[in-house]
């Protein structure tokens, strides 16, 4: 039993009970020397004719699956997506198109995506509208989406996120992942660390809509946080103790989505922002930036902003109780400082400015009056500033930039 299911077990004790039927998973393997495990499984289940599903920069693990895995009764092809003109690869139609005829043609048992998330974004959609199983070979430790059943697509240079498929199993060995670009490891630690300001933003909506959390994802969510952030300097050094941890708070974080249903735990107001600026980055056909890199910075800026207006505020508005304020005031004083987040982050030479990315003053403006129309379903501190202090805001991103 791994780590993750160790930790799932665990919380059969909790008193919520856990909705399992939400998790299909029947392995997730993190370890050194993955493919003698890989090609055990493929044949255990009878999936003889696999496609991989790539890019250029994941070729050459392709070429060593196929090498590694060979057997007389399995048969390997892959189709390699390709980035468009600001040679970014994304999970367009054509990227989408391209892989499905690929699967289509060769008739496969099974999809491997081979590579980091819009790879998996790509193999999952592809897995779900052909009714195939879909197993996931993650190469960096970049993002928490790869046991995800959601897909975000770009369709006509819109973000549309559809239903899809989760992986089997996952097979994320070691080697690779403590070898995958240093800014990608940094990418997932910042997606981890942006889970402070989600998790606020759950337990504010929780307070404001009179609902509960769902204390199973809470959990596990805090778990892959705490673990995440008691490993950085073994991340940053490349252990593989280190990377294994990474790796396994981000398959947490996907669980834990899945298990609750709803992405609250994982996705908040820095979510919020860093989508605004993809889409922005879409329509104006520039370059994209890492999904991790965005959320790190703008769980900076969410960060600041609420401890900077959240005394402001503070029981100013009745709809919440006395009790629910200082339940909030007490959440919000136990998170790091910006300055302990900015340390954590340069720890694993992660961005941490605006500039860096870089995101100009005006889309940041923008992003912060603007970015919570993106979710109208969820109500974050961000949406409630907006809504009930705006003058505040106003105020404060003028000063802040
Ligand atoms: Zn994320």
């Amino acid at each position: 039993m791994n780590t993750i299911e160790k930790v799932i077990k665990s919380m059969n004790k909790e008193k919520e009970p856990l909705k399992l039927s939400n998790i299909n998973i029947e392995h997730i393997y993190i370890q050194e020397n993955i493919y003698p495990l890989l090609q055990q499984y493929l044949l255990d289940q009878n999936y003889t004719n696999v496609l991989l599903i790539g890019d250029d920069n994941t070729v050459v693990f392709m070429n060593s699956i196929i090498e590694q895995c060979q057997n007389e009764h399995l048969t390997f092809s892959n189709t390699v997506l390709l980035p468009n003109q600001n040679q970014d690869v994304i999970a367009d139609e054509q990227n989408v198109c391209q892989s499905l005829i690929a699967a289509q043609q060769t008739n496969v048992d099974a999809i491997l995506a081979v590579g980091s998330g819009t790879i998996h974004d790509v193999a999952r959609y592809v897995a779900f509208t052909l009714k195939k199983p879909f197993v996931s070979f993650p190469t960096a430790p970049s993002v928490d989406g790869f046991y995800s059943s959601g897909a975000p697509l770009i369709l006509r240079n819109m973000k549309v996120t559809v239903t899809a498929k989760a992986p089997k199993a996952i097979f994320a060995d070691l080697h690779i992942l403590k070898n995958a670009p240093k800014s990608m490891i940094a990418a997932g630690v910042g997606d981890i660390l942006g889970k402070y300001t989600s998790i606020f933003d759950w337990k504010f909506e929780t307070k404001w809509r009179k609902s509960e959390l769902y204390e199973p994802t809470l959990l596990l969510t805090e778990h892959a946080l705490a673990k995440t952030v008691n490993s950085l300097s073994e991340i940053s050094l490349g252990y593989l103790s280190g990377i294994s941890r990474l790796m396994e708070a981000l398959i947490e974080s996907g669980i834990g989505i899945a298990l609750y249903g709803q992405s609250h735990s994982a996705s908040g107001s820095e979510h919020h922002l860093s989508h605004f600026w993809e889409i922005h980055h879409l329509i104006n056909e520039e370059k994209q930036l890492l999904h991790g890199e965005k959320v790190s910075v703008a769980t900076i800026e969410i960060l600041r902003l609420y401890q900077t207006l959240f005394p402001k505020v503070y029981k100013q508005h009745n709809f919440l109780t006395d009790e629910d304020w200082d339940y909030l005031k007490k959440e919000l004083d136990t998170l790091p400082t910006v300055e302990e987040i900015i340390h954590f982050l340069k720890e694993v030479e992660g961005k941490t400015e605006l500039e860096q990315l870089p995101i100009s003053s005006s889309l940041f403006n923008e992003s912060i009056f603007k970015a919570s129309s993106i979710r109208p379903n969820r109500y974050t501190f961000l949406r409630f500033l907006i809504d009930y202090h705006s003058r505040e805001v106003e105020q404060y991103v003028t000063s802040r930039t």
